[in-house]
């Protein structure tokens, strides 16, 4: 008999159906997008995605209102595109890669970006700044049968004003690559996640923010920065 309670990730909501996504592994991707990258003063890699992680407990549902998050004061919207893995999947071939995929929503990486900073200087992990509560942001998910990833716009915007503003035709590596890439290191699992990689105009909210991000085809995703704990 387990001892604890512990906590339990919400479901996502599916477009057109009563099923709900339970959610498994959060994998993001970084510097996708070269605009974001130059912003950052990062460089990209056109070789390979790299990785981060959130836990599966840091998950929020579109509509949320979340407090302004602890030890911050520079926190940062980055709007994503994100799929839904559907089926196992390990060292997948790019040729067969979205068909492991179950469906694709709006997300948002949430950042404290302070404390990203501070990891970059002194080289320590981002799990300071990127796996936190409240720090993944779902909207809910199309089936992979009504949405195929083109140029779509993805777009973003606080209290009405446009922040971020671009298409998903800009990131480096395509979904396909992703998975490819990404089952080479992980047994892939239907429920796990992908967000992959924000474009330029990222920028800090404050209590009282309201944040709306889109991606023509999907569900538009909805946010709420409450005041501090
Ligand atoms: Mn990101």
């Amino acid at each position: 008999m387990p001892l604890f309670d512990l906590p339990v990730p919400p479901t996502l909501p599916i477009v057109g159906s009563d099923d709900r996504v339970n959610v498994g592994r959060i994998f993001c991707v970084g510097r996708n997008y070269e605009a974001h990258a130059r912003e950052m003063g990062g460089v990209v890699d056109r070789e390979a995605p790299f990785y981060f992680t959130k836990h599966p407990t840091a998950t929020v549902l579109s509509g949320a209102t979340i407090p302004y998050p602890l030890g911050t004061s520079d926190y940062h919207h980055e709007m994503e595109f994100a799929f839904v893995i559907g089926a196992p999947a390990f060292r997948v071939a790019p040729e067969d890669a979205l068909g492991v995929i179950y469906g694709y929503c709006c997300a948002l990486d949430m950042t404290r970006r302070d404390l990203q900073a501070v990891a970059k200087d002194k080289r320590r992990p981002w799990d300071l700044s990127k796996d936190f509560e409240n720090s993944a942001i779902f909207g809910a998910v199309t089936r992979a049968a009504d949405f195929v990833p083109g140029d779509q716009r993805i777009y973003l915007t606080v209290n009405g004003q446009s922040r971020q503003d671009a298409t998903i035709a800009d990131m480096i590596h395509s979904v396909p690559a992703i998975i490819a890439d990404l089952s080479k290191y992980y047994h892939l699992r239907p429920g796990d996640i992908v967000l992959t990689g924000t474009p330029e105009g990222v920028g800090p909210v404050q209590a009282g923010d309201v944040l709306v991000g889109g991606i023509d085809g999907l569900a538009p995703i909805e946010l709420r920065i409450g005041v501090a704990e």
